[in-house]
């Protein structure tokens, strides 16, 4: 009788013990995503103080009537203009990166045909290609497919061949593949670019990491786009692998099961 009584207890003592290890748990996990989340904040601040810093700066140099020379007056409002871009650029990666962060993504799954979504996406960045002297090639099999949202899908591949061509070289190329195979999709984004270092391939993928942040800026990058991808890619189980050489060029390579899983 008495050794039923301790031995409830003792159970009970086993059971608080273990709900007050799993609350420890959770408030850490709770303190450790709000200082991630303050984090981004103050970093997406001071990203977007740099555009505004220089539109004040241009402006109030035009007001003050001492730029009297019509080009260089048309070259700085060309300028405050590229910057406005860049304000708009980053606030729209900041708002998906927070819709990614809030789990509120309610995909709407369908066949994408991710041959024809590499085609317009090509068909999309041939302006900025032509600028840049890339040649965008699609050599992808037909009819690729994979079950997911389509402006998912649209988003990890135009910023994989958005950065291809931005940190290419003159006269660079990209290649874009992609198949079915073993139950995956497979999308390999090759370029000739500048490469990326060693160390810094893992580093690549976190939020505002940048290698080059003049490059970057300059070129009109945000410094969340490879973020989104993993983010969006850790939605639907797949994976991102890069191969890199600096001077020669890089290769991501991305893996997505064909038939979606929630
Ligand atoms: P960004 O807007 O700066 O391009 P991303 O998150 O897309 O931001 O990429 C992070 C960084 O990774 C870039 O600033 C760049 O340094 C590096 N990077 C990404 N793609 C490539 C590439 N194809 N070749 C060389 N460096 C790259």
């Amino acid at each position: 009788m008495i050794n039923d009584y301790l031995k409830n207890k003792y159970l009970r003592y086993l059971n608080i013990k273990k709900t007050l290890k799993d609350m420890d748990a959770l408030n850490e996990r709770l303190i450790r995503e709000k200082e991630i989340r303050q984090e981004f904040f103050a970093n997406a601040s001071h990203e977007l103080k740099t555009p505004i810093t220089s539109i004040r700066g241009y402006a109030e140099l035009l007001e003050s009537g001492m730029i009297t020379d019509e080009a260089t007056r048309k070259d700085m409002i060309s300028r405050i203009k590229k910057e406005a871009d860049h304000m708009n650029m980053l606030i729209a990666d900041i708002l998906e990166v927070s819709k990614l962060e809030s789990n509120d993504i309610r995909p709407e799954v369908m066949r994408v045909d991710v041959t024809l979504l590499i085609d317009e996406t090509i068909e999309t960045f041939k302006p900025k290609a032509d600028e840049a002297g890339v040649t965008l090639y699609n050599y992808a099999k037909p009819g690729v497919f994979v079950y997911a949202d389509y402006g998912h899908m649209d988003e990890i591949i135009s910023n994989l061949v958005s950065n291809a061509i931005r940190y290419n070289r003159k006269n660079g190329k990209v290649w874009i593949h992609a198949a079915n195979e073993d139950g995956l999709m497979e999308l390999r984004v090759r370029d000739t670019g500048i490469g990326i270092p060693k160390g810094e391939c893992s580093r690549i993928f976190e939020r505002f990491y940048r290698v080059d942040k003049g490059r970057s800026r300059q070129s009109g990058g945000t410094g969340l786009g490879l973020s989104i991808v993993k983010h969006i890619l850790s939605y639907y189980k797949g994976t991102v692998e890069v191969n890199s050489k600096v001077g020669s060029g890089t290769e991501f390579i991305v893996r997505i099961p064909e038939k979606y899983e929630p």
